[in-house]
């Protein structure tokens, strides 16, 4: 265990030292302490059930990209995706079924990622993804790529394999931009999807 002493001098009001008084200093206090307020943020920050960062972990950076974006100038761009007709599977198959479906989509989606871009769990059947340095056709690809990769992917029930589809709206952030101007944007791209039928991806052109 470390342990720090410090010693100091107890003086009368006319300076005589008449004792001493031994501070102790465990460290491992402050330790455990460290060790507690981190697993606290870990609890605050994370979504329990798809193990992803939660809403306020994607505001945070949302704020660390707009903090770029505004500093330096770096593009950036988000992804609202929407799993289809998910009260249909959770009436068809269980609630915990549609606990596992939503584990696989956030897992696929995670891992079809580069590593400097996010996906929180935004809430729901909702997922926001954060991804750097694009454009709206490279914002447009990655799109792409995560709707077909959660197409094919699919869990097992009563000897067939269910599949879910997402519907994906994107919107670039731009200078001046507000976090829930830019999420609106992509939301409104999101529903504009599902108007059309769903299972599919749409970004808003650049203005
Ligand atoms: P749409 O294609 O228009 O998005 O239809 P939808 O059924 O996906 O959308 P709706 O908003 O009607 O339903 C979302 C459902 O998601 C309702 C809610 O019970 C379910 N849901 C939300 N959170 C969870 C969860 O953590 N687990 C499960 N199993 N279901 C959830
Ligand atoms: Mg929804
Ligand atoms: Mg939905």
């Amino acid at each position: 265990v470390p342990v720090s002493a410090r010693v100091l001098p107890i003086r009368d009001p006319d300076g005589t030292v008449t004792g001493a008084v031994e501070i102790f200093n465990d460290n491992s206090l402050q330790v455990s302490a460290r060790q507690k307020i981190e697993e606290l943020q870990k609890i605050a920050l994370i979504d329990p059930l798809t193990d992803l960062g939660n809403r306020r972990y994607a505001e945070i950076t949302l704020r660390s990209r707009f903090d770029e974006l505004n500093r330096y100038g770096w593009r950036f761009g988000v992804l609202f995706i929407d799993v289809d007709y998910f009260k249909q599977i959770n009436d068809t198959y269980g609630h915990l079924f549609g606990d596992r479906i939503l584990r696989m989509i956030g897992k696929t989606l995670a891992n079809s990622l580069r590593s400097f871009d996010v996906v929180c769990r935004w809430g729901g059947e909702e997922f926001l993804a954060v991804i750097v340095n694009v454009n709206v056709r490279q914002l447009n690809t990655i799109a792409s790529r995560l709707h077909a990769l959660v197409e094919q992917a699919g869990l097992p029930q009563d000897d067939r394999m269910i599949h879910a589809t997402v519907s994906i709206g994107g919107a670039l952030a731009r200078p001046g931009d507000t976090m829930e101007a830019l999420v609106h944007r992509a939301d409104e791209q999101m529903y504009k999807c599902k108007l059309e039928g769903r299972n599919r991806f749409s970004i808003a052109p650049e203005v």
